[in-house]
Formats: C-alpha cells, sequence, structure tokens
C-alpha cells in the first residue's frame, strides 16, 4: 500500500518503520525530524498525495484539527484516514465527519502499549469508524500491533482508551496508597502482594505493573521509577476522560480525583518524567496530622 505517516515523534518513527520494513511505501511528513527509511514529503498535504491511507500520529486535538484540514482536500477518494493520536473525543467526531464530508472514511485508533510496543510491532489499537475502513486498515494493525478491536463508530476508540485508562489511573493510585498503608501499620510489602494478588484487591496494577521494588514482576518500580508510563501522560489521559465525562454528564468522581492526584504529583511535587506508578513513594513521604 502507499501509506501516508504524519507525525514521526517517538511513538510514530518506529510504527512508520515497521510498516515500510513489511514492504509498503511510506512516505512521511513531520514539523521536526523525518526518520531515514522513509521517502521524506515536504508538507502534509503532500505526503497524503497518492496514498491509500494516511495515518497520524500527534501529540493533540487541536494540532489534529489542524492537520486534518490541511489533508482532508489532498487525499484521494478511497483512501482511508487513520488518526492514531490520543485526543478527546470530540477532536475525533469532528475530524471523521469532515472527512465524511469528503467521501472519505475515517478511524479513531489510538494505541496502548508505549514506546516499547511501538518498536516492537506489539501495540493494541483501539478503534473506532466504519467497519470497511477497519477492514483496509487491519493489515496494517496486524504490523505495527499485537491486537486491534473495532470499538464502535466514530469516536469509539478514543472513548475505549480514556474508559480504560481511568480505570489503570485510579487503581494505581489505590495499590499505591494501600502499600503506603501497609509500611505504617508495619505489615511487609511482600505479605501484602501475596494475599491481595490472589484476593478481590488484585488488578493488572498490581500484579503486572507492581508500584513496589522487588515485588512482583519487573516494573518501572525496579529501574527508579524511570518510565514505562510517564506520569504527565496518565494525566494527559485522565484530563481527557473528565473533559468527556463534562460533555456526556457522566458522573466520575473517582477518575476526577485521580486527574487532580496526577495534576499535583507531575505539577508541584516533581512527579513529571517519571512512572506513574511512582505515586507510591509520593505516598509514603507524606504523613496526615503531623
Ligand atoms: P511526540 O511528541 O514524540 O511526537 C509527536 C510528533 O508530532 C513530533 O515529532 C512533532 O514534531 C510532530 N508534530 C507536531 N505538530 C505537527 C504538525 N503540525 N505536522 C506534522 N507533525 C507534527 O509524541 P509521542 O510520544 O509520539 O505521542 C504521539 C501520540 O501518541 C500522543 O497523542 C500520545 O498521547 C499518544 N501515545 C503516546 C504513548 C507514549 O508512550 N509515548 C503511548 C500511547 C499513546
Amino acid at each position: 500500500m502507499n501509506i501516508a505517516f504524519i507525525g514521526l515523534g517517538n511513538m510514530g518513527a518506529p510504527m512508520a518503520l515497521n510498516l515500510a520494513a513489511a514492504g509498503h511505501n511510506v512516505t512521511g511528513y513531520d514539523t521536526a525530524t523525518i526518520p531515514a527509511g522513509l521517502t521524506a514529503a515536504s508538507s502534509a498535504a503532500a505526503a497524503v498525495a497518492g496514498a491509500d491511507v494516511a495515518i497520524t500520529m500527534l501529540p493533540n486535538g487541536d494540532i489534529l484539527r489542524r492537520v486534518a484540514a490541511e489533508i482532508i482536500p489532498a487525499l484521494p477518494a478511497h483512501a482511508v484516514f487513520c488518526d492514531c493520536s490520543t485526543v478527546d473525543v470530540d477532536s475525533a467526531r469532528t475530524v471523521a465527519a469532515l472527512a465524511e464530508a469528503r467521501g472519505i472514511a475515517a478511524l479513531d485508533a489510538p494505541v496502548s502499549g508505549g514506546t516499547a510496543g511501538a518498536a516492537a510491532g506489539r501495540l493494541t489499537f483501539m478503534v473506532g469508524g466504519p467497519a470497511s475502513a477497519f477492514a483496509t486498515a487491519e493489515p496494517l494493525f496486524a504490523i505495527m500491533g499485537a491486537k486491534a478491536v473495532h470499538c464502535g463508530p466514530s469516536g469509539a476508540g478514543q472513548s475505549a482508551k480514556i474508559c480504560n485508562n481511568m480505570i489503570l489511573g485510579v487503581t494505581m493510585i489505590a495499590t499505591c496508597e494501600a502499600f503506603a498503608l501497609a509500611d505504617r501499620l508495619g505489615l511487609d510489602r511482600q505479605k501484602l502482594f501475596d494475599v491481595a494478588s490472589t484476593s478481590s484487591g488484585q488488578s493488572w496494577s498490581l500484579t503486572s505493573y507492581c508500584p513496589a521494588p522487588g515485588i512482583g514482576p519487573a516494573s518501572p518500580a525496579d529501574n527508579g521509577y524511570r518510565p514505562g508510563f510517564a506520569a504527565e501522560l496518565m494525566l494527559k489521559d485522565l484530563l481527557l476522560a473528565q473533559q468527556a465525562a463534562t460533555a456526556s454528564h457522566a458522573e466520575t468522581p473517582m477518575g476526577a480525583l485521580a486527574a487532580e492526584l496526577y495534576r499535583q504529583f507531575v505539577e508541584e511535587e516533581g512527579g513529571k518524567g517519571m512512572d506513574f506508578s511512582a505515586m507510591l513513594p509520593r505516598f509514603t513521604k507524606r504523613h496526615i496530622g503531623h
């Protein structure tokens, strides 16, 4: 396929290179650098001329809206526009409607798996948009990822991503505060893990990504809390979840509190650049009432 790839940062570059390595003809555009191994275009509009699929991997919804306005008029009529960025649900639906007004099918296809998953071609794609467009893009998802779930119409991919990450943010905080409480109670962390990992307190945050060093499988906690999944990226996703909750009149008190705690951690407590599981040392340092 002829593929245009716009946004070649930490995630986009390895994703685009995996598509090129699989034999696709990939034309890349980025306002910063375009990695060797791709055909470099001089603009986003030039990149999508002749494309069967145009993929974007951009920082946020405002930039996505600007890039979409530039590339949609330049896309061939048969092309599929597939945005893999994590953006707000409203931006995803707006750019899909803009594409569909020109007869171009659009997908919102955010990912989980981080930069390691992008490099290894092991991402998970959560996809919203028409089934026919999903079928066109599915072979590309299979190269860049290990799993792709068609979640529903436009916006469903972003909705699935923020709902999942809201569960993750809340359970990670709960897991960290439980370990910090165990410390104060004189309960050995390994014993808490042995009980909770096979009891009703079990979650992915505890058993696959344990925030306590030396316990459970290897995780960023065992590496000085270097990310992994950085706290500021968790904050971005929790704020997108709150934006969506407000717009859809959903009540999400735990998600709101998780967003506020990660905001404090990132903006006021030195958490920027640390893994999101570094909430554990944050809690152990704090004392209430004295
Ligand atoms: P990044 O900042 O490394 O890359 C974004 C790229 O977009 C940069 O290279 C930038 O130069 C480029 N860009 C900005 N404006 C542009 C424009 N107008 N035209 C063309 N290129 C432009 O970010 P990233 O880590 O690659 O993340 C990309 C997206 O993936 C974000 O939405 C992020 O939330 C999401 N995401 C990231 C991770 C992760 O672990 N990094 C995991 C899952 C999802």
